[in-house]
């Protein structure tokens, strides 16, 4: 069954079509890699799927409902949840508190009350569940000995599974991982790739994966989409993804255009 399925979405700005009548299939409980070269509109996906940006055309629809009428802020609740290209964390919150917002949506008192946290009993005892389910997801990507730090000072590698688990920590139903590996060595690749396995295994995730790092894709995703120029160019199994020629093409393109550089 799919759990996400975009069909014909356009996405234009200005004369630019960033994607251009793309269907998407997204099976649940799949890692389904989105790839391409720089431009191909991958990341626009994604900021259609988080409710930023409007598509001109096309449907999308989540477990068989309409994603396109959700506001942005109604996306996690629906069960979505994402991480940036570049890191995005706040700053000037710990890690735990960088996780604490990211459950909010689950708060069911609403925020408000969690400035009565200290008079009113169940809101604490929700506050305290929502700490042990932090720990539980810092644990579980090996950065718990970091949970009072500030992410600004941590090692981007940290960071980047910071921001991991703070999309976790909502216990998503679809998380949408933009380039997680960029700026890690071979190494943090490597246990990043197992990460991403056991999560979708634990917490039975389904995973859209924009990745550059085809030795990542390759090797975790069970489905695989290409774009280019806003297109889909192909669609099917590593296998089949890796043979074709419009691909293969693709990506020479792409790294005759980085010789040149
Ligand atoms: P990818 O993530 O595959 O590298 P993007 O989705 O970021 O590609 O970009 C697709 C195209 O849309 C690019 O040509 C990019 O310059 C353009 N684009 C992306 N976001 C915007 C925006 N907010 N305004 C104008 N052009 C944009
Ligand atoms: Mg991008």
């Amino acid at each position: 069954m799919a759990i996400l399925e975009l069909k014909g979405v356009t996405v234009r700005f200005g004369g630019l079509v960033a994607v251009n009548a793309l269907d998407l299939s997204v099976e649940q409980g799949s890692i389904h890699g989105l790839i391409g070269p720089n431009g191909a509109g991958k990341s626009t996906v994604f900021n259609v799927l988080s409710r930023y940006y409007d598509p001109a055309e096309g449907t999308a629809t989540f477990e068989g409902k309409d994603l396109l009428g959700a506001q942005p802020h109604d996306v996690i609740n629906r069960g979505i949840a994402r991480t940036f290209q570049n890191v995005e964390l706040f700053k000037g919150l710990s890690v735990m508190d960088n996780l604490m917002v990211g459950q909010h949506h689950n708060f069911r008192y609403g925020l408000l009350p969690a400035l009565l946290s200290r008079i009113l009993p169940s809101v604490k005892r929700e506050e305290a569940e929502k700490r042990a389910k932090a720990l539980e997801v810092l644990e579980f990507l090996g950065i718990a000995a970091y949970k009072d730090a500030f992410p600004a000072f941590l090692p981007y590698g940290i960071q980047k599974r910071v921001e991991f688990a703070r999309a976790l920590v909502s216990q998503p139903k679809l998380i949408l991982l933009d380039e997680p590996a960029a700026g890690m060595n071979e190494q943090e690749t490597h246990d990043l790739a197992q990460l991403i396995r056991i999560m979708r295994d634990k917490y039975k995730t389904t995973v859209l994966l924009v990745e550059h790092d085809m030795s990542l894709v390759m090797s975790i995703c069970e489905h695989i989409t290409v774009m280019e120029f806003g297109r889909k160019i192909a669609d099917g199994t590593p296998a089949e993804v890796q043979n074709n020629p419009a691909v293969i093409k693709a990506y020479l393109g792409e790294e005759e255009e980085a010789a040149n550089a």
